[in-house]
């Protein structure tokens, strides 16, 4: 293999950079040409496509976003359309691809490897919901990101005496509530893969009150509901008033944190690595702190991301 592509597709996330600085300077280390596919997909089909030198990827390792910018494009999720993305990369004599992405992401690199063309797969989400991997790229930054607001927010609610609902995203998954959650010392936290009692959380928050806490923190995930839908459940059974913050598309950026950092150069070589190796339809993931690879069609459709229920409940033990 003499030249490779790069691409980030889907919902962008900090450390993407730092993965694609790892792919373009793990591939030049070997003597590899390395190209840049401009807007995921979509770049992919139009052919926008422009080589990538050491220096293109310099000072980009500590900033939140993508430098190829991404997006979402439904004309992949045909097979005229990844045909068109193949035609491309054969005008440019490209033959393997780095995809970093989430599991949508995962799916257009399977689709191109099963018409022959090798891909691997870099998990990078927030959401930390890809299967085979314990962590992807720019989940703990936007850790950091939620517990540096709900912190700020604790102060708020301490002064007024009140309970605080923040919604935070997650997609189908309660990752980011349950880390966030326990690292902000949250008093509940929803997830959806665990359902909760509204009479418990009622009584939660009241047997606080009587010990005369100052304030409560109540973090819920999207997957479960919105921040202001379970405001008003929780007002409508147990008549308890609360604020509610959404954190949103502030969770998604910023400057990655140096675990992410780490992370994202690990994987982003590793998958280089494959390519050279001339292993294509593989994903990178870490397990146990170390890089693991493993089929990519066998990822989405047998094994399933699952979240650490211990943590769950150690959060629930240290929350009374
Ligand atoms: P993410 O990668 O963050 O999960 P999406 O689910 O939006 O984001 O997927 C990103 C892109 O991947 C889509 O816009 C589409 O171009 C491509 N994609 C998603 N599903 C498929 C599929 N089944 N086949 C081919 N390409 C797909």
């Amino acid at each position: 293999m003499n030249k490779i592509g790069v691409l980030t597709s889907g919902g962008d996330s900090p450390g993407m950079n730092a993965a694609i600085r790892a792919v373009v300077r793990k591939a030049i280390f070997h003597d590899i040409e390395v190209y840049g596919v401009y807007g995921g997909f979509a770049g992919l089909i139009n052919g926008n496509i422009k080589r990538l030198g050491l220096g293109s990827v310099g000072d980009i390792i500590h900033r939140g976003g993508t430098m190829l910018q991404s997006a979402r494009c439904a004309e992949f999720k045909t097979k005229e359309g990844q045909m068109k993305g193949i035609e491309q990369m054969r005008e440019h004599g490209i033959e393997g691809l780095v995809v970093i992405g989430g599991d949508g992401s995962y799916r257009g690199a399977k689709a191109l490897t099963e018409l022959g063309f090798p891909c691997v797969g870099v998990p990078g989400t927030i959401d930390n919901d890809i299967p085979g991997t314990e962590f992807t790229i720019g989940f703990d930054t936007a850790l950091n990101t939620v517990i540096d607001a709900i912190d700020k927010i604790r102060d708020t609610a301490s002064s007024h005496e009140r309970t605080f609902i923040i919604e935070v995203m997650g997609r189908d998954a309660g990752d980011i509530a349950l880390w966030a959650g326990l690292a902000g010392g949250a008093e509940t936290i929803l997830i959806p893969e665990e359902n909760y009692e509204m009479d418990d959380i009622a009584d939660k928050l009241h047997r606080g009150n009587e010990r005369g806490k100052k304030h409560s923190i109540i973090v819920v995930a999207e997957g479960v509901c919105s921040g202001v839908e379970f405001a008003r459940k929780l007002k409508e059974a147990a008549n308890i008033d609360t604020r509610i913050s959404v954190l949103g598309h502030m969770q998604r950026g910023g400057s990655p944190t140096a675990a992410d950092r780490v992370l994202a150069s690990r994987l982003g070589a590793r998958a280089v690595e494959l390519l050279l190796d001339g292993q294509g339809g593989r994903a990178v993931g870490i397990e146990r702190n170390r890089l693991v690879d493993y089929d990519i069609i066998e990822a989405i459709e047998e094994k399933k991301h699952v979240l650490d229920l211990d943590l769950y409940k150690l959060s629930q033990e240290l929350s009374i």
